[in-house]
């Protein structure tokens, strides 16, 4: 059985657009990160990464294995 925990998100960064990738388990963590291609900090609000937990979840019953988050503010 696949842990959602231990599944990689990968979404695009909100001020660039450079592809980045965390997971699940980090995200949920708190852990902030920063953009590769920018440098800008990304802070995931637990709503929006409740509602991605459960839909990576959803998404691992079905193929392909990967979602998107987009960001807005
Ligand atoms: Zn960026």
């Amino acid at each position: 059985m696949t842990n959602p925990d231990a599944h990689a998100v990968n979404f695009q960064c909100p001020n660039c657009g450079h592809d980045l990738e965390q997971s699940i388990g980090r995200l949920k963590s708190g852990e902030h990160m920063k953009c590769t291609g920018c440098g800008i900090g990304i802070n995931i609000d637990t709503n929006r990464l409740a509602n991605a937990a459960e839909e990576v979840r959803q998404a691992l019953e079905k193929a392909p294995p990967e979602i998107t988050i987009k960001f807005y503010r």
